[in-house]
């Protein structure tokens, strides 16, 4: 019986994200590889990983680096980068060197501003209408080359959807979604207007609407930190007045003027598909793995299960997903039970009967002076016995900033200052009804967010 619940004062209509005015009190401190953020356990260093993709030497060489300059551990990113906790405040140098060596730091000024999901599975399953490695390349190259998008803040994302409309679902500023007939779909922030422009000039297409939001906006703000004061100071797309409807307009006369050819369409921005978990089929005689981070994070015994496999197995390099899970492709197909299950057995999640199947949590205590409780602990300590398949994600955090929580349908966990939790179910951004709040009894928060998993409402 879940003890001591009681209904909680009407909530705020939809959910601020860290982006929001009422989190900015000072410019875009985003960290990166080379700002480091000062965190309580330590300097946090983030590591842009465009699509996802590292390399097997790429992925052991950040494993090195954590092991010998921060806490050990690899922690993934709902946008699949990585980051390092627990770095000491003189060790800048040293890291910004090792990722230049590592290729991880192609342009330095731009190295915040790298932030690109792809189709973790593109290219390896048959179910995208095109793999969207080339335009992954094609993008990050024009990203870096541009002057101008230097301007964009640390917090502004890519997507590159294959078309089957995983990640067109995370609500990029700018995505590209791959249709038939040669065609790509641009969409800005979550608008349903959509611009169809040939797929060979769909990165170019991209640059040019992430350049008109940088106008829109107000000009420079990721390097320096802040926007013109004549500018709508938004980071982000959903931040402008009217969620990028005027922008729309201006990138599609941008595109017009630029000579492209240019359709219009209407295309609901559809609900996230995370890739399964497991061996997945294909191409030729080889599959791939996909398996999820427990709470997103990989000490380094786990990291190396991963980057031994991609090297002596597969083809040589990891996906990181925005889902805190890697896609290891090229597994020959007769090693690829025997891969997943050693990969079980250092503790990854290979599929959706593990109790950590959709549990997500922000870093929380100690790592987080906001946080005002280990939610980590508590989310490890609430794990259901007999997971339902068809659970809502759920995901756990230290304050009212939810960092890193997923989106479309999920169930919300935070901490108050009670020490107790509030439990709602969240849809499009907004709660579905009344947080229900525990306290003190960890078998009644085990299940009230296990009930909640399962309520539909
Ligand atoms: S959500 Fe978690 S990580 Fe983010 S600020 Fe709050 S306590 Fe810190």
């Amino acid at each position: 019986m879940v003890g001591m619940l009681a209904a909680m004062p009407p909530p705020a209509p939809r959910f601020a994200q860290p982006g929001d005015a009422r989190f900015r009190a000072r410019g875009d401190a985003c960290p990166g590889a080379l700002r480091l953020h000062r965190a309580d356990d330590g300097a946090l260093a983030r590591v842009r990983v465009p699509g996802g993709v590292l390399s097997w030497e790429q992925a052991d060489g950040l494993r090195e680096l954590a092991g010998r300059l921060g806490d050990g551990e690899l922690y993934l990113t709902s946008r699949g980068n990585v980051q390092l906790r627990g770095l000491g405040a003189e060790c800048g140098g040293e890291l910004a060197s090792r990722m230049n060596e590592m290729g991880l730091l192609p342009s330095e000024r731009h190295e915040r501003v790298r932030n690109v999901v792809a189709s973790p599975l593109s290219g390896l399953d048959g179910l995208g209408v095109r793999d969207v490695r080339p335009w992954l390349t094609a993008l990050d190259a024009l990203v870096c080359a541009s002057g101008e998008a230097i301007g964009l803040s640390g917090r502004f994302l890519f997507a590159l959807d294959d078309g089957r409309g995983d990640v067109d679902a995370l609500g990029a500023d700018v995505t590209l979604r791959a249709r038939g007939g040669g065609d790509a779909e641009l969409r800005v922030g979550a608008l349903e207007s959509v611009a169809l422009v040939p797929a060979d000039e769909a990165p170019g297409a991209a640059l040019l609407a992430a350049l008109a939001f940088l106008e829109a906006a107000g000009g420079t703000g990721g390097a320096s930190g802040s926007r013109s004061s004549s500018g709508s100071g938004a980071w982000r797309v959903a931040e402008l007045a009217d969620g990028g409807a005027s922008l729309f307009d201006a990138v599609v006369r941008r595109l017009r003027a630029s000579g492209l050819p240019v359709d219009l369409g209407t295309v609901p921005v559809p609900d996230a598909a995370p890739p399964a978990l497991g061996v997945v089929t294909g191409p030729g005689d080889t599959d791939a793995l996909s398996v999820g981070l427990p709470l997103g994070r990989a000490d380094a015994a786990r990291w190396r299960a991963l980057t031994d496999l991609a090297r002596d197995h597969g083809a040589g390099e990891l996906r990181l997903t925005p889902w805190r899970g890697v896609v290891v492709p090229g597994v020959r197909r007769d090693r690829a039970p025997g891969a997943l299950d050693a990969m079980e057995a250092v503790g990854l999640v290979t599929g959706d009967r593990s109790p950590w199947t959709g549990v997500g949590a922000c870093v929380g205590r100690p790592g987080c002076a906001k946080s005002l409780a280990d939610v980590q602990g508590d989310a490890a300590a609430a794990l259901p016995v007999a997971p339902r398949a068809d659970a809502l994600p759920v995901h756990w955090s230290g304050c009212e900033r939810r960092c890193g929580h997923p989106r479309g349908e999920w169930v919300d966990v935070v901490a108050g200052p009670d020490g107790g939790y509030r439990v709602s179910v969240v849809r499009d951004g907004g709660r579905t009804g009344e947080p229900q709040h525990v306290t003190g009894d960890p078998a009644a928060l085990a299940t009230a967010v296990a009930t909640a998993r399962i309520t539909r409402n």
